[in-house]
């Protein structure tokens, strides 16, 4: 696994030995107008001081101007850094004692502030290697030129000597001291790069890659898949309830629970692997050369793995995952598609029932994008009097009356027809659009059964499900309120379906809303009771007055035993807390017969009536 802090992504401390390219530039540009100084320096003094001829005057400076372009081609070749440096160390190697034995002859004017200049200005900015090749060019040099001075026109006495050598040694202890600062302060900013590198690329809490590394991985992957004509598996993985830990636990053990789940996907996948946090309780796994049965079983041995029990604070702790796979290339060709879909696909398994794993499929990409458009219109549904009630009866269990209304919304799409809740209610708690929308079905539902009532109609109580989005909304009950004197229906006739996960909400928060809305004289009937979470404490503390048995028991009766148990249980339980029950989805005459015998108040399904739209309700309210 790549998965340590100081990973190879990060620049390496090894760049300090070679030049940067900012450096070497410098250096470059430096030696070059060093050059083109040189070849002037050379004309004023050969022809102007010296009184040589033009020719060889013009060699030299040519000469000279030749060697000046020949760095800057170097410069702006595209060779790597390190093969940069070194031709630059050979230049350097061959230009000074060129330079110098070609100036000796020309007196101490002309020889040595040259390379001197050269020296300083190239040593301060350059690494190790190169301060000691050009150190010892510059030595040998001098080697040579105290060796070649007898034979030579020139003549140099103990003094010149002495002050030579004093300024050799200067110039390289210059050199050596500025050096060393500049490789200390290279040190320092790459140090501080790595740091910076480290927090722009990993996740503070788990240490693990962030999304910007993991994409610059996965678009690695692509390449290297491309070229192989292999494959690779991409999982979103989301922690089943996480909040239910840092909700029980705080949030500090949550992050040492986060911290925990990192070490353990990092120690059970592959080396080469790559497993990032990418934030909240969202990880990201990208697992090379998995094939579809492959990346199933890297999933299923990640949801092993963490099935086996965490130690919190001394407590044993479960935590189960969703994971969606996709498969490059089948499912995306770019970071972002293979990304999204293996969202997608988690979202599947998450609505399956969660602890599971799915692969990306065509049919769920298709949806997604169903989705997307689906979204989008909705946005103008409302405005565009697209939507519509419909209302289900539910009829009292004695005496088959129709005692309440449930309203249902659907919508009338222009394309799609009529579209069902299920499709776009998710789409409008996602997108907040759910107030809206909510505030619409409760204002038509209301008028609409005030405008019965006015009529002399049969007085039923009216139904409307409230959204754990529209619950969480503080206004919800002055809403309401208004929405009652707006259209003058007697609250009593009103009532909200809330389901369990609004239960699952801060316990103070749900009493006490629950409790408004009760003094509103609004009844509270709680839906698709036995799904979730059927957490009995709460039952026994929200101001409750119908419970509302869940279809799949009720599906279950005449078929299954233990639905048969759970649903008699339910209505015990409901009796004896003097709450009232509703059967969700009656069907059969076997299922009324036994939730008749049962005593179940009410029951809401096909056997006695369909959602319809108002004028058959109307029709049956008149009969
Ligand atoms: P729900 O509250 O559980 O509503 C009952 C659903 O069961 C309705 O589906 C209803 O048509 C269906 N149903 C009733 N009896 C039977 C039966 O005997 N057999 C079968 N197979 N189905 C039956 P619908 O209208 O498609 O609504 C689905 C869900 O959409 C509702 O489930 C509710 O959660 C949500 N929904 C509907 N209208 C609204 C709304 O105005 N606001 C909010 N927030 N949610 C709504
Ligand atoms: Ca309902």
């Amino acid at each position: 696994m790549e998965n340590n802090k100081w990973s190879n992504d990060s620049q390496n401390n090894d760049n300090c030995d070679l030049l940067s390219i900012e450096s070497f530039h410098l250096i470059v540009n430096i030696i070059s107008l060093a050059l083109v100084f040189g070849s002037i320096l050379n004309m004023v003094a050969q022809y102007y001081i010296l009184g040589n001829d033009l020719s060889s005057t013009l060699d030299l400076s040519v000469e000279l101007l030749v060697l000046g372009c020949f760095m800057q081609i170097i410069m702006r070749l595209k060779l790597n850094p390190k093969l940069k440096t070194y031709s630059l160390i050979v230049l350097i190697t061959i230009l000074i004692p060129l330079i110098t034995l070609e100036f000796i002859e020309y007196g101490s004017i002309t020889i040595w502030p040259f390379p001197f200049i050269l020296i300083i200005a190239s040593l301060i900015f350059i690494d190790r290697t190169m301060l000691f090749w050009v150190g010892l060019t510059v030595l040998l040099t001098q080697i040579i030129v105290w060796l070649k001075v007898p034979s030579l026109e020139v003549m140099l006495d103990t003094t010149d000597y002495l002050v030579r050598l004093g300024l050799f040694s200067i110039g390289i202890i210059a050199a050596f001291y500025i050096n060393s600062l500049y490789v200390k302060n290279l040190k320092e900013n790459a140090y501080y790069l790595q740091k910076v590198q480290e927090m722009a690329y990993h996740d503070h809490l788990t240490g693990l890659p962030n999304k910007l590394l993991f994409n610059e991985r996965l678009k690695q992957a692509i390449v290297s898949a491309q070229l192989s004509k292999g494959s690779f598996a991409v999982m979103f993985l989301d922690l089943d309830n996480f909040k239910m830990v840092n909700d029980t636990k705080g949030h500090e053990q949550g992050d040492v629970l986060l911290t925990a789940i990192g070490r353990r996907l990092t120690a059970i996948l592959k080396e080469g692997d790559t497993v990032s946090r990418i934030g909240g309780d969202e990880f990201l796994i990208l697992a090379h050369n998995a094939s579809a049965q492959g990346a199933a079983e890297v999933a299923q041995k990640v949801i092993n793995s963490l099935n086996k029990s965490f130690t919190l604070e001394g407590e044993k702790l479960s935590i189960t995952t969703s994971i969606g796979v996709a498969l490059y290339p089948v499912d995306g060709e770019t970071p972002e598609a293979l990304i999204k879909n293996a969202d997608i696909a988690m979202y599947q398994a998450k609505e399956k029932g969660k602890n599971q794993f799915l692969l990306c499929s065509e049919v769920m990409k298709t949806e997604s994008a169903e989705n997307v458009k689906l979204t989008k219109d909705l946005y103008r549904a409302l405005e565009r009097d697209e939507m519509l009630l419909y209302y289900q009866p539910q009829v009292n269990n004695r005496t088959g009356r129709v005692v309440g209304l449930e309203a249902l919304i659907r919508w009338k799409h222009p394309e799609a027809g009529l579209v069902l809740p299920d499709k776009f209610i998710p789409l409008a708690e996602k997108t907040g659009l759910i107030n809206a929308l909510g505030e619409w079905v409760l204002r038509t539902a209301c008028r609409q059964i005030k405008v019965w009532q006015d009529k002399g109609l049969l007085p039923v109580r009216l139904a409307v499900n409230l959204s754990v989005y529209q619950f969480q909304n503080p206004a919800i009950v002055d809403l309401v309120g208004e929405i009652l004197r707006d259209t003058g229906l007697d609250a009593k006739f009103l009532e909200l379906e809330i389901t369990e996960s609004v239960a699952m909400k801060e316990k103070g928060y749900i009493v006490e809303t629950l409790c408004k809305f009760k003094k509103l004289g609004v009844s509270i009937a709680l839906d698709d009771f036995g799904t979730v979470y059927s957490c009995l404490d709460y039952i026994k503390e929200l101001p409750l007055d119908r419970i509302k048995i869940a279809m799949p028991f009720i599906r279950g009766i005449a078929v299954s035993e233990k639905d048969e148990a759970i649903t008699k249980a339910i209505i015990v339980l409901a009796r004896n807390l003097g709450l009232n029950t509703v059967a969700e989805g009656v069907e059969t005459w076997q299922q009324l017969d036994f939730l008749q015998r049962q005593m179940c108040d009410e029951i809401q399904g096909y056997y006695y009536y369909k959602a319809m739209p108002k004028e058959e309700i109307e029709k049956i309210l008149q009969g």
